[in-house]
């Protein structure tokens, strides 16, 4: 196994373009909320949650999407999704340009993209039945037929999601929280989505249960050949679901490749810090080596000039603090931004502790 230090320097190339067939594609995807302050609600300045993002998910896929807390992956799938608007960017459906679709015009696209919430009880109307839950979004889109034929097939999602269908008039709170994300899960499924974005699904949950719901998801997957963008800080949780994982830092994707890859030789100082934080079993005794992040994560308000790593990074140097580096394809389908890769440069310039 290759450690990054060991990696020879490479002219590093331009992010390769999504494939014709991507289900869904964003490109230099931007979100940023504006700080308010004083009786006025004067602008003082600029949140750069999401900061210039491109990926894309292929039909029957599912992209990791990792980083801290506040990195920006919440937002960037809320933002892919149009929940929340665009600052700047393109967001791609099916080859279809959905940037600026007004609601009416959306309508359609909702239903083919879905998303399943981190805490299963904060987003399920605690005075609904189960049942009525799951079949609301069918009524919202004038589909689905009458009251029985929706009675009958919200059944069949509570049985394929694990649960029974005399449980469909229990309320919320009678549910334990992974029967909780089951129902989650059948709401969204109601609708026929290609596309789910996963919030942290399991993070809410017993870890006895995680791998219960990772297992549900991936069967339905199978079955129904889902996409998903499945965001999580878990890199153990990642790992398990993911073909392909996107790392994200301050609203920038530092490093995206296929999960092996990610696992076993990082190109990014802070993928391999994090990767050395957490007991994952392909993870070699080497690479999990720690590697101590040093410093808090900077404001997003007031980000690192050049590099925004380059506050935490052992192999940080001149350079990262004026210039920031772009996104590249290092190795084949393995894209980095670090200055580290770029042709001519030596390193290691730091060793990390
Ligand atoms: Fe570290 Fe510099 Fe690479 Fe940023 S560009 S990750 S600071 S070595």
């Amino acid at each position: 196994m290759t450690a990054l230090r060991d990696l020879a320097p490479s002219p590093a190339r331009a992010v390769p373009a999504a494939p014709a067939e991507a289900l869904v594609e964003v490109r230099d995807l931007r979100k940023h909320f504006p700080v308010r302050r004083g009786l006025f609600g004067r602008v003082a300045g600029q949140v750069h949650a999401v900061d210039g993002v491109s990926f894309h998910v292929a039909p029957g896929e599912t992209l990791g999407l990792v980083g801290e807390s506040g990195c920006g992956k919440s937002t960037a799938g809320r933002t892919l999704l149009r929940l929340l608007e665009p600052t700047a960017g393109e967001i791609r459906f099916r080859g279809e340009d959905i940037t600026r679709l007004d609601a009416r015009a959306m309508l359609p696209f909702r239903r083919r993209m879905q998303m399943v919430h981190q805490d299963p009880y904060a987003s399920l109307n605690p005075r609904m039945p189960a049942g009525e839950i799951v079949a609301e979004p069918l009524v919202i889109h004038g589909v689905g037929g009458g009251r029985a034929e929706r009675r009958e097939r919200v059944a069949q999602l509570f049985e394929r999601v694990g649960l029974r269908p005399e449980q469909m008039d229990a309320y919320p709170h009678e549910f334990s929280g992974g029967q909780r994300q089951r129902i989650g899960i059948a709401r969204v499924l109601a609708l026929g989505p290609e596309l789910i974005v996963c919030d942290e699904p399991v993070s809410a949950l017993d870890v006895s249960i995680q791998a219960q719901i990772l297992n549900l998801l991936m069967d339905l997957q199978d079955e129904y050949g889902l996409s998903y963008l499945f965001i999580a800080h878990d890199l153990a949780v990642v790992e398990h679901i993911s073909q392909r994982v996107a790392v994200m830092y301050l609203g920038k994707i530092v490093e995206l490749t296929d999960r092996a890859s990610l696992f076993e030789m990082p190109l990014h100082p802070y993928t391999e810090a994090l990767l050395s934080a957490v007991p994952i079993p392909k993870v070699t005794a080497r690479r999990r080596r720690r590697v101590i992040l040093s410093g808090d994560v900077p404001s997003p308000i007031n980000r690192p000039s050049g590099c925004h790593f380059h506050t935490r990074c052992a192999y940080a140097h001149a350079r990262c603090r004026s210039e920031a580096p772009a996104l590249r394809e290092v190795r084949p389908g393995h894209l980095a931004a670090c200055h580290l890769h770029d042709g001519g440069v030596t390193f290691p310039l730091a060793k990390p502790g």
